[in-house]
Order: C-alpha cells, then structure tokens, then sequence
C-alpha cells in the first residue's frame, strides 16, 4: 500500500514499526507493516515494494510487535525523537504523533492474525499518554468482508479512518492498473457494505501508463462508481486523488500531472458531490 506519500520510512532495527515525517498530516506518521511476507492479491503497475524471495512468516508475531509499538511510541512520548541525528533539525510540530497507520508491504486484510494486530495497537493507544492520535487501515479493499477483518475493525473508534484504494471504474482498467483477480464488483461491493457502516475515505491513483493517461471514458468509468456508491448509501468522507510519487517497480509508469488531477477531482465533485483532495 501507499502510505507514506513520497517520505522514507525509517524501520529503526524494527521488523513492523516504521516512522515518517508526512507532511500531509503535518507530523509523524507511525506504521505497523501487516505483511512481513509482502503479500499483495494486486500487483499494481506503480507498486514500490521490491519483493524478495525468502519464507517470511505470513502472522505478526504481536509480541514482537507490541514490544517495537511501545519502544516507538516510548521514544516520542519521552521527547527523545528530538535528540536523534535523523530528527534533531525537524521543527518540533512535525515531531508530533498525528497517526498509526495500519499497512504493510502487502494488503494488511490478508493478514491472518489482522484482529490481534488491531487489539493490541487500540490497547497500546488507550494507556499511553500522548495527545490523541487517529488509526488509519490503508487497504485495496479486497478483504474487508473476511470475519478476521471485520473483528478487528469493531475497535476502530468512530474518529479512526478507513483508506480504500479504487483506482478504476471498469474491469479492464482494473486489471491494466492493479493487475489483479479480484473482480471490481467485489471490491465495490465491499466498499458499499463498509461505507454504509461508518465514514470511509477512498484513495484513488492515477498513473501515466506507457505514456498514456486515463482515457476520458476510463475518468467517467470511474466516476459513475463513486455516483453509484454514494446513491447506494456509502458515506464517502473524501476521495483522495493523486499519481504516482516514487520510482515504480514497472519503468512504464509516470506522474500524471496535477493539472490532470485537479481535472479528475472537479469531476468527482460535481458529479458525485464527494470532498476531494488533490496530491
Ligand atoms: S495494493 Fe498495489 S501498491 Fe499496494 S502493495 Fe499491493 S501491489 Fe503494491
């Protein structure tokens, strides 16, 4: 997934918990990695994740991972962020904990143990003493009909935020872009159910594509499902729009411009009535 925008993450010697400086949330942005394996069911054409060979473990190991959450969360609770080489010329505001995002190198809902995860960070939140902070799933949205996904989800506070990647309004841009099985109507189908729930925000991104840009018909495609989406009930907060920031694994993908973004956002706009933001 897409979490940090641009920013590198630093691992310290951690094997799930990362820290970004992100400027869209004007702080730190915390991660926790849900697939040390890299699974993905997609294979997106601007993806950044270098898979490698090896056998990783598909579980969290939650212990490890509690131990590293409270290590991190230790580090910026006590000011000592500050004092470290890579953060001490950071002005202080951006050393701030604004969020945890929940990702990975991988999809986080094919996470088998994603409800022990989820607990123990909600756990680890509610008795530290850091000024509040917001959780972030950040999920193609393939998995979130699985029962391990909707358990872990009944802890998210009503304030936490739900991510969904939709890249495509059709099944062949689909599989040009995210390269997957999964057909599109499960995807949307799960975005309904989810959104009819509780407010969710979808991620949408927009690459050049052998020196092509989404067609006119593949930005209609698009946003007729966000019409249909929102006439059958999902509370779409926001659509983020944006392109691809960092080198793709595929040399075929590029930046689509903001000018172009900027086109595809006033679009959603003005016919699905959706708040956008353009990056
Ligand atoms: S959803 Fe796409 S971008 Fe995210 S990890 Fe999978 S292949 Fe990469």
């Amino acid at each position: 997934m897409d979490a940090a925008f641009g920013e590198p993450r630093n691992f310290f010697t951690n094997r799930y918990i990362y820290l970004v400086i992100s400027q869209r949330a004007r702080g730190l942005s915390l991660g926790v990695n849900l697939n040390p394996d890299q699974v993905c069911n997609f294979n997106c054409v601007y993806c950044e994740i270098k898979r490698s060979a090896g056998d990783r473990d598909r579980r969290v190991n939650a212990k490890v991972m509690s131990a590293e959450l409270r290590k991190v969360l230790n580090l910026v609770e006590n000011g000592q962020i500050q004092g470290m080489p890579c953060y001490n010329s950071v002005p202080e505001d951006l050393l701030q904990l604004r969020e945890i995002h929940l990702s990975g190198d991988g999809e986080p809902t094919l996470c088998p143990n994603f409800s022990e995860v989820v607990e123990t960070v909600v756990h680890l939140r509610a008795m530290g003493n850091l000024p509040y902070y917001k959780l972030v799933l950040i999920t193609n949205g393939t998995g979130l009909q699985e029962p391990e996904v909707q358990t872990g989800l009944a802890h998210f506070a009503a304030t936490d935020e739900i991510w969904i990647k939709l890249d495509a309004g059709s099944q062949a841009r689909m599989e040009l872009i995210n390269r997957s099985y999964v057909p599109l109507a499960r995807i949307l189908e799960n975005i309904l159910a989810l959104g009819k729930r509780r407010p969710i925000i979808i991620q949408s991104l927009f690459p050049i594509f052998h020196d092509q840009e989404p067609t006119p018909q593949d930005i209609e495609d698009y946003v007729q499902r966000l019409v249909e989406l929102k006439q059958g009930g999902a509370q779409i907060a926001q659509v983020q729009i944006y392109s691809a920031h960092r080198p793709a694994n595929s040399p075929d993908c590029g930046h689509l411009s903001l000018k172009t973004l900027s086109r595809i956002a006033h679009r959603v706009k003005d016919a699905a009535g959706l708040a956008t933001e353009v990056f």
